[in-house]
């Protein structure tokens, strides 16, 4: 069984075949579907063709089943969280930024952790003393 991507307040189920499904709303207030890649470090995201999202933007993502925001105040205003749970059913905090065309990903567990992309730089002191790269 692979990695299964669930959102933190209703814990449904976020991935479907090959994609993570997320609610975005631009910051001109327009909303759309945004399919993300399950591979950590991999950004490349589909929406549909008359869905524009401009570099650089900041983006709220929402869950799609229970349109909570995914937002991670607790870290930075433009960071997201989901959950991710492996094949041992291990639970992950998958936290990613919102800002389109920044490419960071971050990946805790207990006190550890993991990062990707090549901004990851951009809020490792977000982290404090958890950071353990
Ligand atoms: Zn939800």
């Amino acid at each position: 069984m692979k990695n299964d991507f669930l959102c933190p307040y209703c814990k449904g189920k976020l991935n479907v075949k090959s994609n993570i499904v997320l609610s975005v709303t631009t910051e001109s207030k327009k909303s759309g579907l945004v399919f993300i890649s399950p591979k950590l470090g991999n950004y490349e995201t589909t929406t549909h063709p008359s869905f524009k999202i401009k570099k650089g933007e900041h983006l709220d993502y929402f869950c799609p089943i229970c349109h909570a925001n995914l937002a991670a105040i607790e870290f930075d205003e433009n960071l997201a969280k989901v959950l991710m749970t492996d094949k041992s059913q291990k639970v992950y905090e998958i936290v990613f930024s919102e800002i389109a065309g920044e490419h960071c990903t971050y990946k805790l567990v207990e006190d550890k952790i993991e990062s990707y992309g090549e901004h990851v730089d951009h809020y490792t002191n977000f982290f404090g003393a958890k950071a353990r790269f």
